[in-house]
């Protein structure tokens, strides 16, 4: 399969008020190209900081990558000169953010700042990019497209000014997109227009996603892979089907039985993972989610268990074949 990224290894640091911590520990993935993964995982558990990583905005904050690789098309990201970083970010290597207001200067319309991604881009007149900046406005679905290039930011709603984020991000035809909760803020019915035009995007563009969320149910609807990251580490990759037929790590498990289900009973309560997710200065020796985890042992305790393959899968779980036994027991016993 063609990879267009290939992370290994990734540590990232911040050095803080509490010292020097590690957000990102130890990080490997991969993704095919054309396929959109999703990062999944509570707050604080590390989805941003590892896109700022592939970014390589974490250093305009104090962050640092500390080690690893990130392979863009096999080029390694984390060698690249900041000269080189800013010729891909942007361009061939796109990202949005949960917030578009943040993101759109307030000054300028909006046809301003789209024709000025074009610009940027393409070596073609001022017309032209007029003429482009209202095409991505049809493309991302919003209507009268020039009428929308003469507002500002703050004449539109939420919902149109993401759609109008995802024009910006698109205008470079970028072959990665890295979406950081792009429908957080706004509402259910607009969530679920944006995804979907992240769908069509997609199919039609083949273009790779990374999206991050902390809903899995998103997750869900939009990934071919799902990881689930914790306190920094990855705990479990999966596709997105096997995850929810079985997921094999007990955070996974905890993050699907907190879901609330179309085809459950009513007024059944949701079932939310005790606890929180540890401070980075804080974080227990042996595998993160023990303090957690209702399967925690003594040596869950002391050493972190490695991500390992099992078949198409990875999982960091000291217990997976116990738990894998135990479903299995109590799914004969269902049935
Ligand atoms: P959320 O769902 O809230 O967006 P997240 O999974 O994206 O969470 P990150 O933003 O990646 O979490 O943060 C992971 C950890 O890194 C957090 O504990 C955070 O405190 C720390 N961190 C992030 N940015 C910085 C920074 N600029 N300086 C110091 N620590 C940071
Ligand atoms: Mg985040």
């Amino acid at each position: 399969m063609d990879k267009i990224l290939e992370i290994d290894n990734l540590v990232t640091a911040y050095q803080g008020k509490e010292g020097f911590v590690k957000a990102v520990d130890g990080v490997s993935f991969d993704l095919n190209r054309g396929d959109t993964i999703c990062i999944v995982g509570e707050s604080g558990s590390g989805k941003s900081v590892t896109a700022m990583s592939i970014m390589r905005l974490v250093e305009f904050e104090n962050g640092k990558i500390r080690e690893g690789t990130i392979k863009f098309n096999g080029e390694d990201l984390a060698k690249k000169s900041n000269e080189e970083m800013r010729k891909i970010r942007g361009s061939r290597i796109s990202m949005i953010f949960q917030e578009p207001l943040t993101a759109l200067n307030p000054v300028f319309t909006v046809g301003k700042q789209i024709t000025e991604a074009i610009l940027f881009h393409y070596p073609i007149g001022k017309k032209e990019a007029w003429r482009r900046a209202e095409e991505m406005i049809r493309l991302v679905g919003l209507s009268d497209p020039k009428a929308r290039l003469k507002q500002y930011p703050h004449e539109l709603s939420g919902g149109m000014r993401q759609r109008v984020m995802i024009a910006i991000a698109l205008a470079s035809e970028p072959e990665l997109l890295i979406a950081d909760e792009p429908t957080t803020a706004l509402d259910v019915t607009i969530e679920a227009q944006i995804l979907e035009l992240l769908r069509s995007l997609r199919r039609e563009r083949n273009m790779s996603i990374m999206l991050i969320t902390h809903d899995i149910g998103v997750a869900a609807e939009m990934a071919d892979r799902i990881i689930i990251m914790y306190a920094g580490k990855i705990m479990e990759i999966s596709d997105t089907q096997d995850l929810f037929d079985q997921p094999l790590h007990p955070y996974s498990k905890g993050l699907l039985d907190s879901v609330p289900r179309m085809d459950g009973e009513r007024g059944v309560p949701l079932n939310s993972i005790e606890g929180s997710i540890p401070r980075l200065n804080e974080v227990p020796d042996g595998c993160r989610f023990s303090p957690r985890c209702p399967f925690a042992t003594e040596k869950c305790h002391e050493e972190m268990p490695p991500l390992e393959f099992r078949g198409t899968r990875q999982v960091a779980c000291w217990h997976v074949d116990q738990l894998l036994e135990n479903d299995s027991l109590s799914n004969d016993r269902k049935g």
